[in-house]
């Protein structure tokens, strides 16, 4: 399975530009600190819509998965929901793990493809025991 080509539009190209440098954002209220989730149109705790960025530290842990077969031939898959240590969940591919390895709380962490040079820069997550330092 491939991640087909991922475009930006308005709303999300703060996103990708963070993304392309290495940085995972998500939303951050002013108005009461809470933060949501980076796809947040308005503020999880207490409904405002004035939002800005705050960089995400890249830490995850797995919360859920599954395993995504493709045609025959190719590889699986695996595709999890992580809880960032910020508190929103995001769900993306997990690279580098074995099915059969993977439990609830392990720890992630978040990495980045470019998955086809018309597509954006994407997060994916990793385990953190195989993570580098940069990122
Ligand atoms: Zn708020």
């Amino acid at each position: 399975m491939t991640v087909g080509p991922v475009a930006r539009d308005a709303d999300t190209a703060a996103f990708f530009d963070a993304a392309a440098s290495g940085q995972f954002l998500l939303r951050h209220c002013p108005a009461c600190g809470a933060i949501s989730a980076p796809q947040s149109a308005q503020c999880e705790r207490c409904a405002a819509t004035d939002l800005d960025w705050r960089r995400a530290i890249g830490d995850a842990i797995l919360v859920s998965w599954t395993v995504s077969h493709g045609r025959p031939g190719t590889d699986p898959v695996i595709l999890c929901i992580a809880e960032l240590a910020e508190g929103p969940w995001w769900w993306a591919r997990l690279e580098g793990g074995e099915p059969k390895s993977l439990s609830i709380g392990a720890p992630l962490r978040i990495a980045y493809r470019h998955p086809t040079p018309d597509s954006e820069v994407v997060p994916v997550f990793v385990p953190a025991s195989t993570a580098t330092a940069s990122g």
